[in-house]
């Protein structure tokens, strides 16, 4: 039987490749936020195989959740089989449930969720989506990284359309201002300039409430938009519920979401049209593949958000369809970058997560 003989913690600090700021985010004094931290979980193994996995969070919490990893779960891991990936995430939720099932104790659980599968690809010498199901070799991609509430109209457009000319499926763009309707003329601004073809979705990240919402997603409705993400507050399931029903515009929520739980509250309320997971708000690849095979059941299309790095192992592993939200906030630190081709990604090919962070990368972004 393969046994962790131990864990290593490390918590990176990147500047973003291109500031965010939505209508949810912004840096300690209102402008963009221009960082991310990037808790590391690197699980070594009596194999000789080790396994890294990884969280993030841009806005708070980092250094909790490097204590949750080291001072908590890696004591739970020592001497564990690596390879019983599914009884260990449930060990470590019970453990830590009085104080968190969702935050910084799943961005620690999925530090040490992803590292645990990249140990079992590894032992079981294939890619991670191969071992999950191998559902399809590629996911259409759409760019992300580029509809930010501080750029001009000019700005997003020539960003998006570099993702265009690389063949992506479309593009998403930030909501979220005082005004909304600075947000409905922005919109107007991008359709026009790209054209009525060209699959355009938005994200409000939880700014407005009920009756703004609805205003904002009738104007939508008349611009072809794909989706509209997070109209509302997260905690309100009945106010999107509400939305839901009465416009026609699919709503998209979920990045937020901590638990399959969770994601059943939304769809038992018919809450939400398009389900975001996010790989490691949800604690990993264990937890996000049952909320994806619930929304499979319940008929809810999923789009995942974000991670595009690990993502990119569920979506082909078990979804046979939904996009990746290209967003590069990591990328930097892996010593390949994720390969695409005519706006489809692939899965790195080496076994398991096939994502590789060079000591020196380490060593350049680690704070203490
Ligand atoms: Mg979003």
């Amino acid at each position: 039987m393969m046994k962790i003989t131990g864990v290593k913690c490390e918590l990176l600090k990147m500047p973003l490749p291109r500031p965010m700021q939505s209508g949810s985010s912004s840096g300690t004094k209102g402008g963009p936020v221009g960082h991310i931290y990037m808790p590391l979980a690197i699980i070594k193994t009596d194999s000789g195989i080790t396994g890294t996995g990884y969280g993030w969070t841009l806005l708070g919490g980092a250094t909790a959740i490097r204590c949750v990893i080291r001072d908590d779960f890696t004591p739970l891991l020592i001497g564990e089989n690596p390879l019983d990936n599914e009884r260990l995430w449930t060990k470590l939720n019970k453990r830590l449930q009085t104080v968190g099932r969702t935050g910084v104790v799943n961005e620690a659980q999925a530090s040490v969720d992803l590292a645990l599968w990249d140990i079992k690809g590894k032992a079981a010498g294939m890619p991670v989506y191969k071992l999950l199901g191998g559902t399809r070799e590629s996911a259409p991609v759409y760019g992300s990284d580029g509809g930010w509430l501080y750029m001009s109209v000019e700005e997003m457009v020539d960003a998006f359309e570099s993702y265009l000319s690389q063949g992506m499926m479309g593009i998403k763009m930030k909501l979220g201002h005082d005004d909304p309707k600075i947000d409905i003329e922005r919109v107007t601004g991008v359709r026009k300039a790209l054209g009525d073809d060209i699959w355009i979705s938005t994200d409000a990240n939880q700014k407005w409430d009920y009756p703004t919402a609805m205003m904002v997603g009738r104007e939508l409705e008349q611009l072809n938009v794909a989706w509209f993400e997070e109209p509302l507050w997260c905690d309100d399931i009945p106010g999107h519920a509400r939305l839901a029903d009465a416009l026609d515009i699919p709503i998209a929520m979920g990045e937020t979401l901590g638990s399959r739980y969770e994601f059943d509250a939304y769809i038992r309320a018919d809450a939400a049209d398009i389900l975001q997971p996010d790989i490691c708000r949800v604690g990993g690849i264990t937890e996000m593949i049952k909320i994806v095979h619930m929304g499979q059941v319940a008929g809810r299309p999923i789009a995942p958000h974000h991670m595009m790095e690990s993502t990119i192992q569920v979506a082909c592993g078990v979804m046979s369809s939904g996009p990746i939200e290209y967003m590069p906030w990591i990328s930097g630190v892996f010593s390949e970058p994720m390969r695409i081709e005519d706006g489809q990604m692939f899965p790195p090919q080496k076994t398991g997560l096939g994502l590789e962070i060079p000591e020196d990368v380490i060593q350049k972004y680690r704070i203490e």
